[in-house]
């Protein structure tokens, strides 16, 4: 049976970074919303030019449009083992569609590690935060930083600063994230397949809990 892990958390807090880690830890596909969005703008897809218009402002993009987008990812051949969602679902409604989804595997959602950590961490990480052109490795100008700056060292494209990585938006995707994504905490608490995960420490300590925290 196929395997699903969604990570849960606020912008910033190191889902992407800790997804990557475990999609090659455990061999399962990688699943990035937010990725999936600026490969669409980097390649002017009426999707990428829709999304940009939410994304620049913190807001999320609208729920039938980012479902059908993940339903298609989900539909490769790469997930028939499982993947590990990050950065989806962020609502209610799109958490309710990816267990309808996931039944077409034969599969559910297992794991739900919810990583947390306080605001001002939040926003120093992000705004610290430098993305790979190509495919989206990250690092951070303080506590990850590159080899040679301004150079992915993996696979040696640009790094650029994601625009809504500035301060004042990504205040606002906290908020968003709160009104709208807090509530699936609840939800998966209630399935019993939630696993809190303390965020602030280094990414090495963050990725032993995680780990650990899966294996029981
Ligand atoms: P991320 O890379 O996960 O921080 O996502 C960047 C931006 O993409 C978000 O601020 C939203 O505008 C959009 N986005 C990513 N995932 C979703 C989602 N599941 N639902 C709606 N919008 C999303």
């Amino acid at each position: 049976m196929a395997t699903f892990i969604v990570l849960l958390g606020p912008p910033g807090v190191g889902k992407g970074t800790q997804a990557k880690i475990l999609a090659e830890t455990t061999n399962l596909a990688h699943i990035s919303s937010g990725d999936l969005f600026r490969e669409n703008l980097k390649n002017q897809t009426e999707l990428g030019k829709l999304a940009k218009s939410y994304m620049d402002k913190g807001e999320l993009v609208p729920d039938d449009v980012t479902i059908s987008m993940i339903r298609d990812r989900l539909s490769r051949a790469d997930c028939e083992t499982g993947a590990i969602l990050d950065g989806f679902p962020r609502t209610p409604a799109q958490a309710d569609a990816l267990e309808k989804m996931l039944t077409g595997f034969k599969g559910k959602v297992d794991y739900v590690p919810f990583i947390t950590a306080a605001k001002d961490i939040l926003v120093e990480r992000a705004s610290g935060r430098w993305t790979c052109r190509e495919q989206g490795h990250i690092y951070h100008q303080k506590f990850n930083p590159p080899q040679k700056v301004g150079i992915c060292d993996i696979d040696g494209s640009e790094l650029y600063q994601r625009d809504d990585d500035k301060v004042e938006t990504v205040s606002k995707r906290i908020k968003v994230y709160l009104d709208q994504t807090m509530p699936l905490v609840e939800y998966y608490r209630q399935k019993g397949v939630l696993v809190e995960i303390d965020g602030s420490q280094p990414v090495d300590q963050v990725t032993e809990n995680l780990l650990a925290a899966l294996k029981k």
